[in-house]
């Protein structure tokens, strides 16, 4: 198994994820610079920018604000292997929008090599457990990790119950979905009607394996569907997509600059209906938040008023046997495929391949995939629509 300096982070959070993104990367191929072996493994580095080699001095790009532990390790990482192949190690250094730092690596090589070894002795045995954590909701694993803890009678991956919340289910010995459909009544007592609904249906749909609309569905009307996508190492939002009358009309920033006047563009588009916007999730009301304090724009004042957060709908009033309520999940739940096989994350590496290469390919897959990302936002609009009407429901608006 060949582990890169890239992989440590993903096996600090989940090591059951670092492994099979090993596996799936080593079957590509990995690009080899520098390495060498421990622990049975082949360890490389893949730095960001070699910028001297006597000494060594190598630069590895970050994304966040701030250095976190798995960094520290990595960086150990980074001058452990290039030491031991050989190398007289002038400087490490992390390097993101938010910091320039010369990593002071060698207090952490102890830590790190013990923390390898452990990775390696589980990808041996096979043993890894399963902990909920933040890439669950944009991991191509969730669905495996999702039936296997449901087969070990794990209540772990149901949405809504997670720390303090599984810790009391336990204490009021609510450790299985039969335990949580047989038990409402306990649920109710002790989180309250709503709260105790969403757990009690959510484990209901997982057991019957189908769609449950636990509450009187809205009505929604015909809108405008917006996603946004962001280059966040610079914090650049570049595409404002939106599909309307079924039809997509991207409003597209060439770079930094044209920033303001693509935003000011998507507003007045929007500005030019009165439809419903509909979105997923918050992040597009934020952006239009942040950027409209950034260029000192006043956004007229029924505009956030229309916008209707699709996300929100699904998570108050549908239960569903998924582990995630990302739009990705939902809407394959329902039948709907992208075109292409990017996320939310690696969206962002495409577009700083884009910034690299001027590529119009991978500006055009970057296009498409934002297109699908807004008819997935249609396509579950109108699933709320159809249930509705199967159901009867009287008119209700959100
Ligand atoms: S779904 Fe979560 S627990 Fe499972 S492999 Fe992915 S990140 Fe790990």
């Amino acid at each position: 198994m060949t582990i890169s300096n890239r992989d440590i982070k993903t096996i600090y959070i989940c090591p059951k994820k670092g492994k099979l993104d090993i596996e799936s990367s080593n079957e590509n191929g990995t690009k080899k610079e520098f390495s060498t072996d421990a622990f049975g493994c082949e360890l490389v580095i893949e730095p960001s920018e070699v910028l001297s080699t006597y000494p060594m001095v190598v630069k590895i790009h970050k994304t966040g604000k701030k250095l976190a532990e798995y960094d520290m390790l990595e960086g150990a990482f980074v001058g452990y292997v290039l030491e031991s192949a050989g190398y007289e190690i002038g400087d490490i250094l992390f390097e993101s929008s938010y910091y320039s730092i010369s990593l002071n690596w060698r207090g952490y090589v102890t830590k790190m090599l013990s923390f390898l070894s452990a990775f390696c002795e589980s990808c041996a045995n096979g043993e890894f457990s399963i902990m909920k954590n933040y890439l669950c909701r944009t991991c191509k694993y969730s669905a495996d990790c999702f039936r296997e803890t449901l087969q070990g009678d794990n209540i772990t991956f149901v949405r809504g119950i997670k720390g303090k919340t599984f810790q009391r289910l336990h204490e009021l010995g609510v450790d299985s979905l039969c335990d949580i459909v047989s038990m409402h009544d306990v649920l109710e007592k002790e989180f309250g009607k709503g709260k105790a609904d969403k757990i009690f249906y959510q484990a209901k749909s997982i057991l019957e394996n189908r769609c449950i609309p636990f509450r009187p569905l809205p009505k929604l009307n015909d809108g405008i569907y917006l996603d946004i996508e962001s280059y966040t190492p610079i914090d650049f939002d570049y595409l404002f997509g939106l599909l309307d009358d079924n039809t997509y009309v991207p409003f597209l920033a060439r770079n930094l600059v044209e920033e303001k006047e693509t935003f000011k563009s998507t507003i007045a588009y929007l500005m030019s209906t009165n439809k419903p916007i509909y979105h997923y999730h918050s992040y597009e009301l934020v952006r239009f938040r942040k950027l409209s304090k950034k260029y000192n724009i006043n956004l007229p004042n029924n505009l956030f008023g229309r916008f209707t957060d699709v996300y929100k709908i699904y998570s108050e009033y549908v239960a569903l046997p998924l582990p995630s309520y990302s739009l990705k999940a939902i809407a394959r739940y329902f039948g709907f495929n992208w075109r292409t096989n990017l996320n939310g994350l690696v969206v962002i590496d495409s577009y700083k391949d884009y910034i690299g290469t001027n590529d119009e390919n991978v500006l055009s897959e970057i296009l498409r995939y934002n297109e699908d990302d807004v008819r997935a936002t249609a396509f579950l609009v109108e699933r709320i629509n159809q249930m509705r009407e199967m159901m009867s429901v009287k008119d209700s608006f959100v």
